[in-house]
Formats: structure tokens, C-alpha cells, sequence
């Protein structure tokens, strides 16, 4: 694959999302868990307003599978995909529409290489680009994953303008598939070696159990937990979640329960951590939905 010559040509505007899976900013040590997250907050705003066909409004995703990092099971992908549009659908009235799914290699870098796909698509240009992928030096296998934004080719407008950075570019969300929520009795190399967490896991309760659930070694005391509900709820979550960034104001500031997001929501100091609404809100804080939802603008 050649790289787009314009690709290094054109300055990147756009800040970059690096971030650790949902939840993992500002949870507590021992936090006190609810069984029904999904319950736990209603979404704030009414449904988007649906199509003349009386389907949900879409935003657009075409999806890269970087076949140097892992595979992506065709079935799993699109039980992945239906999920993370029920979950953006339950909050913001929209789904998912996915144009492709094109697999390749990254010759220079992720970046590089969304910047020449997206150069080189036929019309329609997506909304967005999921990458399936290790990311650049290995940032997603290691954070979950993470985002950023590329420019579109002249003429394009995003269906969603950000009110950070403006309509003109695609959003990108770099995502390693198999990332595991909860896991508990891995060593650094990513070998089960404990039968109870070590180090920060299980929310930085060393000891805890270890038990096999999805297919990898759970924290037993987050079997329960919605992230563990099905193996793709995780990466569907987390899909959705780095879409929600370029949105926000404070960026890895934006993540649920900071202080930009206290600040930001009026929330006040008799305000507790919650589990259930951290996991509700996809890790986010709840203003970006909004934000998301107003930039609207097919
Ligand atoms: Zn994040």
C-alpha cells in the first residue's frame, strides 16, 4: 500500500483522544456496585428525530480491520456492531450504519492509513472510521482504545459538527477487539498467572477472585457487571465511547466523574461516584451525548 502523497501535507488539526477503557478514571476503591446500570439514569433528551421512513438517523461508519494486529470474526463484529448502536440509540436517539468493512495493513500508520482511505473513498464519505487494531505503538491494545480526527476531502461535511472542532474532518476511533474488562491474574506479558488479582485489577482490589467468564480470566465480582454481559459488550461500549470524545470540551478530562465533568454538569459536592452511572454513560460524561446528539446537521 502506498501512502497517500498528500497524506504528510496536510496539517492535523485535531487533538488526540487517548484513553483507558470506561471506568477506569476516578472509580473507587471499593465501590458499592448496583445490579441494573442500565436503569440507573434516564438519558436527558427526547429521540432524535427519525427519517421520513421512520428509522432512527444514522451516523455513518466505515470500518478498517488491521490485519497486522488480530482478527475480527465476521459474526462477532456484527453482534458488536448491533450492540453499540443499541447503546448509542438507548442515549441518543441514533444508530450505527456501516457503508464497509475493508480489510488491510497499515504501511506507515494507523493515522496514515485512515487518512488514505478516506481520500480514496467513493462517495458516500463516512461519518466516522472504526479501526480495529493494535494502534500505533500498540496505544489501543494497551488503553482499549482511543481517537482522533482526520481531514475529509474538500467539499465534505459531517453529518455531526462538533462544536469543538467543526464538520470537516472524519472521526476516528481506534479499538482493540479483544480487550478484556475486568482481567484478573495476568502478569504484564498478558499470561494468566494469578488466581487472584494482582497490582490495580478489580478496580485495585488485589486478592480478589478470579474466575473464567467470556472466554478470559473475570474478576468473580464482575460477572454481574452489564460490561460482562455478552464478550462484545466491552468493545461495543468502548466503540461508542471514543465517538462521544471529539464532542467534549476537556478531552481524557471529559470521562466520567472528573472534575471538568463535575464542574460541567453542576454537579455538587454532595455528588458520589457511580458505578452504575459510569457504566450507563459509557465512561463519559453525560454532557457529550447532548453535545452529540444537537450536532446534527444532515
Ligand atoms: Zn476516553
Amino acid at each position: 500500500m502506498h501512502r497517500n502523497p498528500l497524506g504528510g501535507l496536510v496539517a492535523l488539526a485535531l487533538a488526540a483522544w487517548a484513553c483507558a477503557a470506561p471506568l477506569s478514571t476516578a472509580a473507587p476503591a471499593s465501590p458499592t456496585a448496583s445490579a441494573e446500570p442500565t436503569t440507573a439514569a434516564a438519558p436527558t433528551a427526547e429521540a432524535a428525530t427519525a427519517g421520513p421512513t421512520g428509522e432512527p438517523p444514522t451516523f455513518t461508519i466505515g470500518i478498517l480491520i488491521d490485519l497486522d494486529s488480530e482478527p475480527v470474526p465476521a459474526e462477532g463484529l456484527a453482534t458488536a456492531l448491533a450492540e453499540a448502536s443499541r447503546l448509542l440509540q438507548e442515549r441518543t436517539g441514533f444508530i450505527y450504519e456501516v457503508l464497509e468493512v475493508v480489510e488491510g495493513r497499515p504501511a506507515v500508520s494507523i493515522e496514515a492509513w485512515v487518512r488514505e482511505y478516506v481520500a480514496g473513498k467513493a462517495p458516500p464519505i463516512p461519518d466516522g472510521v472504526v479501526v480495529f487494531s493494535y494502534g500505533d505503538d500498540g496505544f489501543a491494545r494497551e488503553r482499549g482504545g482511543y481517537s482522533f480526527g482526520v481531514p475529509a476531502p474538500s467539499g465534505f461535511m459531517n453529518d455531526f459538527v462538533s462544536p469543538e472542532v467543526g464538520g470537516r474532518s472524519v472521526y476516528v476511533a481506534v479499538l482493540h477487539w479483544s480487550h478484556r474488562f475486568a482481567a484478573c491474574g495476568y502478569d504484564e506479558s498478558g499470561n494468566l498467572a494469578s488466581e487472584v488479582a494482582v497490582d490495580g485489577q478489580c478496580r485495585n482490589q488485589p486478592g480478589t477472585a478470579c474466575t473464567t467468564h467470556n472466554g478470559y480470566s473475570m474478576c468473580a465480582n464482575a460477572v454481574g457487571d452489564a460490561y460482562a454481559s455478552t464478550p462484545t459488550y466491552f468493545v461495543a461500549a468502548n466503540l461508542t465511547h471514543e465517538f462521544l470524545h471529539p464532542f467534549g470540551m476537556h478531552g481524557n478530562y471529559d470521562h466520567y466523574g472528573t472534575e471538568a465533568c463535575r464542574d460541567t454538569m453542576g454537579w455538587g459536592a454532595d455528588w458520589a461516584f457511580s458505578v452504575a452511572d459510569a457504566e450507563y454513560w459509557l465512561g463519559q460524561c453525560p454532557y457529550l451525548f447532548d453535545r452529540f446528539r444537537s450536532s446534527y446537521r444532515p
